[in-house]
């Protein structure tokens, strides 16, 4: 699991985010950065908006 510093340097997730706010964090997080996995309930919110997720996996 490689993270990328310089992303989470520039993309911080501000305490109190909104739903839309992490989503939105969390498909740019999975296309930038592989130090973890996005969370269950990230992935079901996505599918339940029809929204499909990069994973690590598919950018390699
Ligand atoms: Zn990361």
């Amino acid at each position: 699991m490689a993270i990328n510093r310089e992303w989470h340097a520039l993309n911080k997730l501000p305490r109190g985010a909104t739903l839309d706010e992490r989503l939105t964090w969390h498909i740019r997080h999975a296309a930038n950065c592989s130090c973890r996995d996005m969370p269950p309930a990230i992935k079901r919110e996505l599918e339940a908006r029809g929204l499909t997720a990069p994973t690590p996996r598919s950018l390699k």
